[in-house]
């Protein structure tokens, strides 16, 4: 592993949003997903002792993007984005489509665009270090509203989530385990494993670890039918 992943709670009681701090531990590169508000990713910077080189941006919700000025004039760092979404991303440096690589330090990121909550949302994918950050796409146990796509999009985003491996943890851009908590039964083995966890964790007033894509497969109701879909199409 060589991306280090520090979850901020930002907007915390109200959205519970969460920015990601990301150090390319070789280079020391580092960046920021989702800059939500900049008050506790400075503190958390501070206190990591992290100067950001990048705000790396999944859709222009201003929830996603409301720290980007004042990041950006306190590091000079360059925000990055969907190019589809470039007139609505304040501060925006650099616009990435579907399939551009974008590497942080020496970790390799590659873009995955996923619409339906927004036109031009996009997922960051660190194959390597199997980290996919979704946004407001996939959430633990369910997903983000459709605002300006279809369904017809959402769902091709979501099957193209279930695509990738079991072994990917994936971080969302808001803490809303505990809503889908109580929709999941005790007598299903993988179920009563995601309650464990999430439970523990929540309970301790910390984020929840990121958790796989297996498992999330498996549990999230929105998830489950296109996983089974994706899996019979991988057998054909
Ligand atoms: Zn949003
Ligand atoms: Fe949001």
């Amino acid at each position: 592993m060589t991306l280090k992943i520090n979850p901020v709670l930002c907007r915390e009681g109200m959205m519970d949003n969460y920015a990601y701090i990301l150090q390319d531990v070789s280079t020391g590169v580092s960046a920021v997903v989702d800059a939500s508000e900049a008050a506790p990713i400075v503190k958390c910077l501070n206190k990591l002792k992290i100067k950001p080189d990048y705000i790396l941006t999944t859709h222009h919700h201003f929830d996603h993007v409301g720290g980007n000025a004042e990041l950006k004039n306190l590091y000079q760092l360059k925000i990055i984005g969907p190019a589809q979404e470039s007139l609505l991303i304040p501060e925006l440096d650099i616009g990435l489509n579907d399939g551009d690589v974008f590497t942080l330090g020496e970790s390799k990121m590659r873009v995955l665009s996923a619409a339906g909550h927004t036109k031009g949302h996009i997922l960051f994918y660190f194959e390597k270090d199997k980290a996919l950050f979704t946004g407001d796409v996939l959430f633990n146990l369910s997903i983000g509203a459709i605002f300006e796509g279809t369904e017809t999009q959402m769902l091709l985003s979501l099957s193209k989530i279930c695509a990738l491996p079991d072994d990917v943890l994936f971080y969302p851009g808001h803490e809303y385990t505990s809503m889908g908590l109580s929709a999941l039964s005790d007598s299903v083995e993988s179920e009563k494993l995601y309650k464990t966890l999430a439970l523990e964790r929540l309970s301790k007033n910390k984020p929840v670890p990121p958790l796989t894509l297996g498992l999330e497969k498996q549990c999230n109701p929105y998830l489950r039918n296109i996983a089974a879909d994706c899996h019979i199409f991988s057998m054909l």
